[in-house]
């Protein structure tokens, strides 16, 4: 049986694009955009490019703000950190959490990363979970259960409702960035071990509306075989969304067949 979710796809810019670059990178995004249907589109800029993006697109339905990172705090004492109400602020809709590079270059644990999201999911922040094994954990058979850990500490305990506004994304560390791709059937395997495990977490029935991004050297050349596979419900972009011609391409990729 099969169930139709409709494709999200994301751009993550990363520390990519000020401000000011923002306009120009929009102008020809729209324009590209304006005829496809049927598919979320999210921008996530860096902070300082966000309220720029947002004055931009309004309350355009068609494109919808993300944020790379949250505060776990409301407000307070904490020199250099963005918070949900913030962010809500600005018409963000959609927030990564523990993102590969964040876990990695800064520390985010398990523990962290779960802080972030209950904070999100209480801001009505909608979290893209990023989960993802390593190069030698993969090449050492332990890629699900490396996925099942971040899993677990992320979304364990937390009721079947919230799960549900939870969006994942796999993204294997070895693939991103690298110009490696997982192969169609290596994320399909991936991506239907995470909807099974949702499903022992939440119950079936929500596993099987939840959506799951794939996340690792998309480009507009494999975007389409990797999207068409059954548990991939879009994708989580990085290098490639940063050219505004592509990214389309990207989108236009996920969109359904006539
Ligand atoms: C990412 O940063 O989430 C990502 C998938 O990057 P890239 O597409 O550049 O591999």
């Amino acid at each position: 049986m099969s169930f139709p979710r409709k494709k999200l796809v994301a751009g993550n810019f990363k520390m990519n694009m000020t401000s000011s670059e923002v306009a120009p990178y929009l102008e020809v995004f729209r324009q590209e955009t304006e005829k496809l249907n049927d598919v979320d589109i999210v921008l996530i800029p860096p902070f300082t490019a966000i309220a720029k993006a947002s004055e931009i697109l309004g309350g355009a339905q068609k494109i919808r703000l993300g944020a790379q990172n949250m505060s776990p705090e409301a407000k307070g004492a904490y020199t250099g950190e963005i918070s949900a109400p913030m962010l809500r602020d600005l018409f963000v809709r959609y927030v990564l959490v523990g993102h590969s590079e964040r876990r990695r270059l800064f520390g985010e644990t398990d523990e962290l990363v779960r802080r972030k999201l209950v904070t999100a999911l209480a801001s009505e922040l909608r979290p893209i979970l990023c989960v993802g094994e390593t190069l030698e954990e993969r090449q050492a058979g332990q890629e699900k259960a490396i996925l099942e850990g971040q899993l677990r500490g992320a979304l364990e305990g937390l009721t079947p409702d919230q799960i549900s506004e939870v969006i994942v994304a796999y993204e294997p560390v070895w693939a991103i960035g690298t110009g490696l791709t997982a192969t169609p059937e290596q994320a399909q395997e991936a991506h239907l071990f995470i909807r099974d495990y949702l499903g022992k977490l939440a119950g079936t029935s929500l596993a099987n509306k939840a959506r799951i991004l794939y996340g690792g050297s998309v480009t507009p050349a494999n975007a389409k075989e990797l999207m068409s596979q059954p548990d991939i419900d879009g994708a989580l972009v990085g290098g490639a969304s940063l050219d505004p011609r592509g990214f389309a391409e990207i989108v236009a990729a996920a969109t359904p067949e006539e």
